[in-house]
């Protein structure tokens, strides 16, 4: 996926670049304006790659992306944004009208972070089987709509969660196509090990038919992405499975999204890094740190996490739990997160931080 604003043009041509020099097979595009529909327009003239784009909370932009991509890619959680007059139904129909017209596929890619909100409250104590059910009804939506051509995504930042998800979703429907991603899984080494582990539990089964890798690496190293996922699937192919590290995760994690167009502070891969550096005395402590890149998913995305952080243009967000601490400049950030983190493990595990 690109990780540069999709308007500056020059930033996202290279982006495909990398991403097609390292042999990405699909490249996907976020696309929330219309601004960012006439930079795909040039983007699509000076590019042969398979498009996927991502029209996230804008679902009216369908008919004016699909003549110039391969594959909408729409989240169900987000449709509720627009139009509250007209049903998701009715919305569904007028992408798949779209896609149908342009000979465009469509992923419906159902995001932990952002469960449409009638599924998160019918099934409160089972957020997985929130995912799986919506999954499951839009693609009866598509079904009923007499369209064929689409594949869904169950993604989520634990890992062991994305295994779940996509084995209860494949039970039930598996003539259905599905992506795997494991989201927000970090920066290397733990983004990766992380998603290794979920595509040996899950390719090896059957289940998965293209993949994602979602690492938090600077803009130029994106194609760091495709190079581990051919990697994952040539040891899978080989039957060379890597046994997860002892004590993977039982201590701190830190998730972080991958970036994509929608970051809005270019400060934000050296922010998530500086967290992960800052936070190596804490490493021994069982607490979830969320760094994401924006306000379209950050605030929604953070909710499970211990302390949460998400970027704005000149302040970056501080979450514990769902609770909003403040919002703080990129410069007083780090010291604010560490005075909770310390409140927090003295809370959680009982031990005093010891100033350094
Ligand atoms: S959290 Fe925001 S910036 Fe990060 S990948 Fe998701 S949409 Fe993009």
């Amino acid at each position: 996926m690109t990780a540069t604003r999709t308007v500056d043009i020059d930033a996202t041509a290279r982006q495909i670049q990398i991403l097609e020099k390292a042999g990405a097979d699909i490249i996907r595009i976020a696309v929330d304006s219309k601004e960012d529909v006439e930079a795909l327009k040039i983007l699509r003239q000076a590019s042969k790659a398979v498009f996927s784009v991502d029209i996230q909370e804008n679902y009216r932009l369908a008919p004016l992306v699909a003549p110039h991509v391969n594959k909408i890619r729409y989240n169900p959680g987000h449709l509720y944004h627009l139009d509250k007059h007209l049903s998701i139904p009715e919305k569904v129909e007028f992408i798949v009208k779209a896609a149908r017209e342009n000979d465009c596929a469509i992923r419906i890619g159902v995001n932990s972070g952002s469960v449409d909100p009638d599924y998160k409250a019918q099934y409160p104590d089972d957020p997985l089987q929130a995912m799986v059910r919506c999954a499951v009804d839009h693609c009866e939506l598509l079904d009923n709509l007499g369209f064929e051509n689409y594949c869904v995504s169950l993604k989520n930042s634990d890992y062991k969660e994305v295994i779940e998800a996509n084995k209860r979703f494949a039970a039930e429907r598996p003539d259905v196509p599905l992506h795997l991603g494991v989201t927000e899984a970090g920066m290397p080494p733990e983004g990766v090990i992380k998603t290794r582990v979920a595509f040996e539990q899950l390719i090896p089964a059957g289940i998965g038919d293209t993949i994602r890798v979602s690492l938090t690496v600077p803009d130029d190293d994106k194609g760091e992405e495709i190079v581990v996922g051919r990697s994952i699937l040539q040891d899978i192919e080989d039957g060379r499975f890597r046994s997860v590290p002892k004590n993977f995760l039982e201590g701190l994690n830190i998730i972080a999204c991958p970036s994509c167009s929608r970051v809005e502070n270019g400060k934000f891969v050296d922010l998530a890094q500086d967290v992960r550096k800052m936070t190596e005395y804490a490493e021994k402590y069982k607490i979830t740190i969320a760094v994401m890149g924006c306000r379209v998913n950050g605030p929604g995305e953070t909710d499970d996490a211990d302390l949460g952080l998400w970027c704005g243009p000149a302040h970056v967000n501080l979450k514990k739990g769902t609770e909003a601490v403040g919002a703080f400049s990129y410069d007083e950030i780090l010291a604010k997160l560490r005075e909770e983190l310390d409140k927090l493990i003295e809370e959680k595990h009982g031990a005093q931080v010891v100033p350094d």
